[in-house]
């Protein structure tokens, strides 16, 4: 293999352009970014950078003697337009057509918009610091969707003394992923610092001067941020050949054609591990996938290993750090396994099938959760898991089944 394309230069593709250095690859290695900056992280876009904490230049995710040390063929600023699969071409919006021996999608995810004009979104450093700039003291900010990053968010602008609107579709925010009686948990947070939450409504339209909500009600804001889930990178591969449906579809090795492989939020992939197809929008996932559809694009076929990660993600909201290992999605029971729900220092754990799916831990020291990490990665058993535990965690205080 001599020419080898990654497209997408941030947490995923930058781990894949490393790995394939790392593990001995020395053919042209063509990176291509659609955004002008060098690769930088996202997690601290929704804490550090909108705090104002911290400067945008400490995001960098490398240096760029680092970056260099590659010896890339550096594309930034330009956009993959198309893939032509039979020829093995990627097609730029400058023009260019880049050939490939091997390809590597990692496009990630953009925010879904709402119908109307204006309103912020919060995916690159310019959005960030866009909005940053907006949270003034006294200002009234509306946030449309109560998930992880609208959570953030509304915390940093509470934080900052804006007067703070959280709006929701769902009767309980986030219930859908950890549970109703955490999601509850999580949600108090807001309300006891005086967070305006309301769930259950749905915003059809972001105007001049607020949110309109389905019922014709308009809540005016100063600024509205829309958080409301994202949407693959794939529309550039559209007409490619590719199997596309909520992202590239891979298989456990996080191949999705010949030679060519996806990894990062963009990539839906078989995980052995969970015997189900995901698609992961975390950034540790980001960088292990990139990393093994790296070594795998490399590695003789049967050399090749399925990636079969328990994915991990945190979140930082007011004082509370959120803590998850696994795949929290569809499952059957939640069970508080340690600590208390109601004093907020808890761990809960997720029951899909008979198997003990995920994790989730609220204040707790990471070790508290490190064990269920690997009791998960185990495939271990619900009643195993459990029962292991000391006697009095033995019989979970179960907190419900997942509503949706
Ligand atoms: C505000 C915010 C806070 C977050 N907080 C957390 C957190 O606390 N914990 C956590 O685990 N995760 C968090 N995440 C998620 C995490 O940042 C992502 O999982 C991670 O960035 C995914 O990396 P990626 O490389 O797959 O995709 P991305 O980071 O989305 O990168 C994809 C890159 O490809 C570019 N691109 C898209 N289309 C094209 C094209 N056609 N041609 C060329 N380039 C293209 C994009 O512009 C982008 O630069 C957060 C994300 C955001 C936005």
């Amino acid at each position: 293999m001599r020419r080898i394309v990654v497209v997408g230069a941030s947490a995923a593709g930058l781990a894949a352009a490393e790995t394939l250095r790392r593990e001995g690859y020395d053919g042209t290695l063509t990176l291509v970014g659609d955004e002008p900056l060098a690769p930088y992280d996202r997690p601290p876009l929704s804490k550090q950078v909108l705090s104002a904490e911290w400067e945008p230049a400490r995001l960098a995710l490398r240096t760029p003697d680092d970056l260099a040390g590659l010896g890339l063929d550096l594309r930034l600023g330009v956009a993959a337009t198309g893939l032509r699969l039979a020829d093995s071409a990627v097609e730029l919006a400058d023009g260019s057509t880049v050939p490939y021996d091997g390809l590597v999608v990692a496009t990630g995810v953009r925010p879904r918009r709402l119908p109307g004009e204006g309103g912020h979104v919060l995916r690159t450093l310019d959005d960030a610091v866009r909005l940053r700039d907006r949270l003034t003291p006294g200002r009234r900010l509306v946030v449309v969707g109560a998930g992880f990053l609208g959570a953030e968010a509304a915390a940093v602008a509470w934080r900052l003394g804006c007067e703070v609107t959280l709006l929701e579709p769902a009767p309980v925010p986030l219930a859908h992923a950890v549970g109703a009686e955490v999601g509850e948990m999580l949600t108090r947070a807001h309300l006891e610092r005086g967070v305006n939450l309301r769930c259950g409504v749905t915003v059809t339209e972001v105007t001049g001067d607020g949110v309109r909500l389905a019922d014709g009600e308009l809540i005016e804001a100063d600024e509205v941020l829309v958080a409301a889930g994202s949407l693959p990178n794939t529309d550039w591969l559209d007409g490619s050949g590719l199997a596309v449906g909520d992202g590239v579809v891979c298989d456990q090795y996080c191949e999705a054609a010949r030679n060519v492989y996806a990894a990062g939020d963009v990539a839906r992939w078989h995980n052995p591990l969970f015997g189900q197809s995901m698609r992961i929008e975390h950034r540790t996932n980001a960088a292990e996938q990139g990393m093994a559809a790296a070594r795998n694009l490399l590695a003789e076929p049967e050399a090749r290993k399925p990636f079969a990660p328990v994915p991990y993600f945190w979140s930082d909201q007011y004082d509370m750090k959120i803590q998850a290992y696994g795949y929290l999605r569809g499952h059957d029971e939640v069970a508080v396994v340690e600590g208390d729900l109601a004093e907020g220092r808890f761990v809960a754990a997720y029951r899909t099938g008979d198997r003990l799916t995920g994790a989730l831990a609220v204040g707790m020291p990471p070790k508290a959760i490190r064990q269920w990490r690997q009791a998960i990665a185990k495939g271990a058993g619900w009643d195993e898991a459990v029962a292991s535990r000391s006697p009095a965690a033995a019989v979970p205080g179960a907190v419900g089944t997942a509503g949706a």
